[in-house]
């Protein structure tokens, strides 16, 4: 076939569209598959490849290297990041660009053809963008928290150093004492992610929780916390590590392309969740995985390899239980939210719970009504409260507790679409989920089983601030360079292109 990737390219990074088209990656047609990944820029393009060892090798085709700052403990200390909301390329950074594109790439249905990845800046409401985006490559947007708590985790606070999203799977195993070999897929083939064995004794705890703050900006949590504005969050780090550098997100840094991978191990080239929405060559459909009616049905579109965190955990120990709240990716879990909303049938999945769900208004853990307003916020709220009820039930009594619990919070994710990083209304999702987590702690420590517990806290992604005078998009130049081709597309996300289908 014609090489009708490299003609989509150069359309993509004319530099009238640089505003709005920071990268367009794409695997090397002039390779084998999986050995490079080409990265372009409106002022360059790269090759990125992947020695044994896991070194990333660029060779720059053209111009500049538009990934050459792939540090990921860019814009720290947190000054740093503050100084520009949202960085152009030249200045930006990107961690792990060869092995987190040459992963995203490997699927050989769902991989799309090309990514195009958004301007920090852009700002695309006519598409659902907000305030705040996230989605990129770069580290901000992929910079997820990342602090261990508790029983077997050594007390130095927060520290220089980084993690992976993938790192939560293993991490939380070891947490539970799971043996190593156990830590792997379906197929037995090792996990993406390593457990953090320098921050955690194995099998110290008798219980693990692991928590999840969608769109938890790091720095930002970590600079409340320090200033005493988020308690809870402060408790856990006093007791425990906090990562400065976060998680790094895999690529897209989307919601559940990483819940996936933060509960399998493993990359969206290995699970087959490529992000929010994604197209499936050889099902011949579009493939809408995160949407209130959808989200209980994660199970649908993982790959057979794949195998959970609770899954793991039981073929390691079968009479260890589970318990996953508010979180899509649930299988294998002794007993999960996602169970109850399957249970409940009909097609509108998520949307046959909001009778069950709690007024807003009555929500104790909301700091500002006026955020009701945003209707995101709201039903997140609504959902967040209801999370921490299920903690409770799940948690009556240290002689029913999980093994291993997991715990989704979403408003966060909420507070920072609606502002963007640091605004009031994204700061003030983070109290509120604050609150809900000192509810937790007030219970168990009623229980007087909080020593027991080894607790990681983190998110799915960062999130970056668009700019209202970046507008503008990339379908006009899509379509005038398919028409020319002769050749369809397919653009879900939008971002992830499928040529010629
Ligand atoms: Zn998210």
């Amino acid at each position: 076939m014609a090489d009708i990737v490299t003609p989509v390219v150069e359309a993509l990074t004319a530099p009238d569209l640089a505003g709005v088209v920071d990268l367009v990656a794409h695997p090397d047609p002039h390779g084998a598959p999986g050995e490079a990944v080409i990265v372009a820029h409106a002022t360059g393009r790269v090759r990125l490849t992947l020695d044994a060892d896991g070194t990333e090798r660029h060779e720059v085709l053209a111009g500049r290297d538009p990934v050459a700052d792939t540090d990921p403990l860019a814009f720290l200390p947190y000054d740093l990041e503050q100084i520009d909301p949202s960085p152009a390329n030249a200045t930006n950074a990107y961690p792990e660009p060869a092995r987190r594109l040459l992963g995203f790439f490997s699927d050989p249905d769902r991989s799309p053809d090309l990514a195009i990845v958004h301007t920090p800046g852009h700002y695309f409401p006519e598409y659902g963008g907000h305030r705040g985006e996230h989605g990129s490559l770069d580290v901000i947007q992929s910079r997820a928290p990342f602090i261990l708590s508790g029983a077997g985790v050594p007390r130095r606070g927060v520290v220089d150093g980084y993690a992976h999203v993938v790192d939560v799977t293993p991490t939380l195993l070891r947490a539970a004492g799971v043996d190593e070999r156990f830590h792997a897929d379906a197929a037995g083939e090792p996990l993406d992610g390593r457990a953090r064995t320098d921050l955690l004794e194995a099998g110290a705890g008798r219980y693990v929780i692991g928590i999840l703050w969608d769109g938890g900006h790091c720095s930002d949590l970590l600079h409340l916390a320090a200033q005493g504005t988020l308690p809870n969050v402060a408790r856990l780090i006093e007791h425990g590590t906090a990562l400065r550098g976060g998680a790094v997100a895999e690529f897209p840094s989307v919601t559940l392309c990483n819940h996936t991978s933060a509960l399998t191990g493993v990359g969206p080239g290995r699970h087959g969740v490529l992000g929010n929405v994604f197209y499936d060559r050889a099902q011949r459909r579009r493939i809408l995985a995160n949407d209130e009616t959808t989200w209980h049905r994660s199970a649908e579109w993982f790959r057979p390899s794949v195998a959970t965190v609770f899954e793991m955990l039981t073929r390691a120990d079968p009479d260890a239980t589970s318990a996953c709240v508010d979180e899509a990716i649930d299988r294998g879990a002794t007993a999960s939210t996602m169970q109850l909303i399957r249970a409940a049938g009909g097609n509108d999945g998520g949307g046959a719970l909001d009778a069950a769900l709690p007024p807003a208004e009555d929500s104790p853990y909301l700091g500002n009504r006026a955020h009701l307003a945003d209707s995101y916020y709201r039903f997140c709220s609504r959902v967040d409260d209801i999370g921490v009820l299920q903690m409770q039930q799940h948690w009556a009594s240290a002689a029913v507790a999980p093994r291993l619990t997991w715990w989704s919070n979403i408003v966060t994710d909420a507070g920072h679409h609606a502002g963007g990083p640091r605004s009031a209304i994204a700061r003030d999702s983070l109290m509120d989920a604050d609150r809900r987590l000192g509810a937790l702690f007030d219970h168990l420590d009623a229980l007087g089983v909080t020593e027991d517990v080894t607790f990681l806290m983190t998110a799915d992604h960062g999130f970056e601030t668009a700019d209202p005078r970046v507008r503008g998009d990339w379908k006009g130049r899509l379509d005038d360079v398919s028409a020319r081709l002769g050749v369809g597309f397919r653009d879900e996300g939008p971002g992830l292109v499928y040529l010629d289908v």
